[in-house]
Parts: C-alpha cells; structure tokens; sequence
C-alpha cells in the first residue's frame, strides 16, 4: 500500500486562483519524497489539503490506503504534519506542547511523557523542555515542531519547507536527523525550493508549477537529464 495517493487533486480558491490544477501522485511507503517547485506553485496547498487545514475543490487522499474523507480517523493516525508556519502556543513549555498532541491521539500520559522525552532528546531539546516557546530560536522551534509531529509515531511524516530560515550547520543535523528516522521506517515527504537539499536528502522527487506536477522521478534519473 503507498505511503500517500493523490488522485486528480484540484484546488481553486475563493478568489479565483487554480492552485491545484488535478495533481495525480503516489509516494511508496519507505519513501524520502521531495516536492520541489518555485514559490506559488502549490506546494502548500497540497500539504494543506493533507492536513486537512484547506479544503479540495476536487480529488482524493489516501494515505496508508485510508481516504481522507471517508476514514479521516485512520489516515490522521497515520500521518504527521511539520507545516511551515509556528502554530503552536508560544507561552505554553515545550514539554507540554508535545505531550499535549499525545492527548489529541488519546495517548496516555504516561505514554505521551515517555515518548516526548525520547524524541525531545534526539533533537537536543530536552534542557529546553521547561522553557516556553517563545523564548526558543527559530531553529528550536522547527525542531519542536517535528517533535510534536512524532509524538503518535506516524508512519508518514510531511514537511513543508523544513530548513527554510535554518542556518546550514543546524540544516545538516536536522538532514541527519530526517535521514536516520527514514532508515528506521518512516515515510518522509518534504517540499523545498532548493534543489540542493532536495538532492542532498530524497530518493524520489516530484515538480510541482503552477499547479501541475511536471516531472516524477527518482533524484538519480532527474540529475542525468539535466
Ligand atoms: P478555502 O477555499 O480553503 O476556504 P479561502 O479562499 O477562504 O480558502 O482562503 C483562506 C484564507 O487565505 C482567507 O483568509 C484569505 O484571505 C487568505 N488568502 C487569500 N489569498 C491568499 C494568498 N494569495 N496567499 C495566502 N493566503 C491568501
Ligand atoms: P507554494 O507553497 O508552492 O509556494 P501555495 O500553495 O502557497 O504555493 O500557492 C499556490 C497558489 O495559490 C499561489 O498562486 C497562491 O497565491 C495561491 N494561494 C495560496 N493560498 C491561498 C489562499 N488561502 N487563498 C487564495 N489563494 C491562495
């Protein structure tokens, strides 16, 4: 079963615009996916409708073989999102942040704090875990993000622009970081407009522009074309 299907996904938005333009695209489990594609092309549209934060003019989801609109249960239990904007409460402790997404997915707090700690570890968060958000650099809070994100151990992980604004030393960890969870099994989806990390990182790549994907391939084949 893939990791994700997107089945002739389309997305006009109240003013107009044709974000989507029926996106048709299979990502196998084990997968480290990169959707490249300029600014404006889609790319958060797509991971917006993942997450179920946009809705679709048309199209289906699957994930893991669960429909997003018909088993939304199933494929949120599945799928970690890590979005590009800060969306967490800024004045709550990074310790609470993460085991409250635990509580989301009826994990029990024992549970919640266990696995809070074990990923805030690895991403060098842990001295950090009673400080509140706000008081986090940028790169912390990226990081806090994807911690929160693993909290219920999704089997795919999606990111949306994970390293952008992320200084190079701090991108290399958090590529090692990605690298190392994807060996031990999890699916990973990111979108970047550089075609570097792209590189650096992904097996297979997707470019998405204006709304269309315009090439699906492995990183290998893409690079011998260009
Ligand atoms: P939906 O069709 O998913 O309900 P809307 O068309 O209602 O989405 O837009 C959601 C929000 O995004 C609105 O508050 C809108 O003002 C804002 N928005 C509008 N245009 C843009 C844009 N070009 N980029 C980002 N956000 C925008
Ligand atoms: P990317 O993530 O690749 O930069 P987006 O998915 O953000 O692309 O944007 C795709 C297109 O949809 C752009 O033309 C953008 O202006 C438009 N758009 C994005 N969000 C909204 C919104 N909420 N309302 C209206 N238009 C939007």
């Amino acid at each position: 079963i893939p990791a994700l299907e997107l089945i002739s996904l389309k997305k006009i938005y109240k003013n107009g615009i044709e974000a989507l333009k029926g996106i048709d695209l299979t990502v196998q489990a084990g997968d480290f996916y990169a959707l490249l594609g300029p600014n404006g092309a889609g790319k958060s549209t797509t991971i917006g409708i993942i997450s179920s934060l946009v809705t679709k003019t048309c199209g289906q989801v699957k994930i893991f073989g669960y429909d997003l609109d018909t088993d939304i249960v199933n494929a949120k239990r599945q799928l970690g999102i890590v979005p590009q904007e800060f969306n967490f409460n800024q004045f709550e402790e990074v310790l609470q942040i993460v085991t409250n997404q635990g509580g989301y997915y009826g994990l029990p707090r024992k549970i919640a704090l266990e696995r809070a700690e074990k990923y805030l570890r690895v991403l060098d968060l842990w001295d950090k875990r009673h400080s509140r958000a706000n008081m986090l650099s940028g790169g912390m809070k990226r990081r806090l993000m994807i911690a929160r994100a693993l909290i219920h151990e999704p089997k795919l992980l999606i990111l949306d622009e994970p390293t952008a604004g992320v200084d190079i030393e701090l991108r290399r960890s958090m590529w090692d970081f990605l690298r190392e969870i994807n060996r031990q099994g999890i699916t990973i989806i990111l979108t970047t407009h550089y075609l570097e990390e792209a590189e650096m990182l992904c097996r297979n790549i997707g470019i998405i522009q204006s709304g269309k994907l315009i090439a699906n391939s492995s990183m290998r084949e893409l690079l011998a074309k260009s």
